[in-house]
């Protein structure tokens, strides 16, 4: 790539890149959390999320201050909780060693909760306007194919390559535009699908030029996904529900979700089940009527999910289980198909209500 390869890029990102929150409000801390909540999730849906999210929590002080519970909550819905769980440990931590600032140095960087390799280049470059490099799956794509680097993408020998060629291309003055063009071209140009009629750097591009751009990048094969069947048990006394809290470390942490059985396959017929749902809380139930079922994905994971209400008048304590009043559920963070369940729920009970 030449200078005037670098001239064209700059040129194409100030005309085509997309105004976004975190372009306009680029301090560390908002660079740090729209980074963290981009990672698996598409800028459409991080959008609204990250608005809340500044408007909730506007400072590292202000997170670090908000309660476990506020931070899900406001994650609620954009998966893979683990990634607000660290920014709230972050912001911790950084109020503690920090006094509340981002740090601009790599080795700081670092040390905080959840903020890797790619994360600390995009923190140096993007708010601290510097020379760093930060290599995500659009960077990755957009240099193997101009390249033509065919080696796997996922390896550590591309991701190597990969960041030695960028570090060479950086240049001195406005290093971060050239940084952010290289991702934005991956974003929109150089997609799964190349649109090189419109790509700035067609002319250097190796792939292009030998008609390779649908060969590369290499990819693993994907992981095959697993289904799941679940019985879900929403087991309800007039004014209460019982509920189960995601344990630590597990995938579901801090979330709530009404207790389930896995089961092997659908249930269409509950009263071959309703034994065992008794016999696994130790308590008199009736089936009162079910609710339409659902799926929903995450991580590699497809859940089918059997919504079935119980009612009963007792409220034993049940190990690992809240009773939580049925007027607080709206305050509680739900794992995001357990939440259409609730929906369903109050929309059923709304009903009855109305109709006595
Ligand atoms: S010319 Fe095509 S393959 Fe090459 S960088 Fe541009 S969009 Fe990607």
């Amino acid at each position: 790539m030449k200078d005037l390869d670098l001239i064209r890029l700059k040129g194409w990102f100030s005309q085509h890149k997309r105004k976004l929150p975190w372009r306009e409000n680029c301090s560390p801390y908002a660079v740090w959390v729209s980074e963290i909540m981009l990672q698996q999730t598409q800028v459409a849906v991080v959008i609204p999320y990250f608005e809340k999210w500044i408007s909730l929590f506007p400072t590292v002080q202000a997170l670090a201050r908000a309660s476990k519970e506020e931070v899900i909550k406001a994650w609620e819905g954009l998966g893979y909780y683990s990634r607000a769980r660290h920014l709230h440990e972050g912001a911790e931590y950084l109020t503690r060693v920090h006094k509340g600032q981002v740090p601009e140095d790599e080795s700081s960087l670092r040390k905080v909760k959840g903020v890797g390799p790619y994360t600390v280049g995009a923190i140096r470059s993007f708010a601290f306007k510097k020379k760093a490099v930060a290599i995500d799956a659009n960077v990755l794509r957009v240099v193997s194919r101009l390249f033509a680097l065919e080696d796997l993408i996922q390896s550590q020998k591309m991701r190597q390559k990969v960041a030695e060629i960028v570090t060479s291309l950086l240049p001195d003055h406005e290093p971060w535009v050239i940084m952010e063009g290289l991702i934005e071209l991956g974003a929109l140009v150089c997609q799964k699908k190349p649109k090189c009629q419109d790509c700035p750097l067609m002319p250097c591009c190796l792939s292009y030029q030998t008609g390779k751009t649908h060969h590369i990048p290499k990819l693993r094969g994907k992981v095959p996904v697993t289904l799941l069947h679940r019985l879900v048990c929403i087991i309800k006394t007039p004014h209460y529900l019982l509920l189960k809290k995601g344990k630590e470390g597990n995938v579901m942490a801090d979330l709530f979700e009404f207790p389930y059985l896995e089961v092997s396959e659908p249930i269409d017929d509950i009263t071959t089940w309703s034994d065992r749902v008794e016999k696994r809380f130790s308590l008199a139930l009736s089936h009162q009527r079910s609710l339409p079922a659902l799926s929903h994905s995450f991580t590699r994971y497809k859940a089918f999910l059997y919504p079935h209400i119980f009612s009963t008048s007792h409220l034993p304590d049940i190990p690992l289980h809240q009773w939580v009043p049925i007027d607080e559920m709206d305050k509680k963070p739900f794992s995001s198909g357990h939440r259409r369940v609730l929906a369903h729920l109050l929309r059923f009970l709304h009903k009855k209500r109305v109709l006595g």
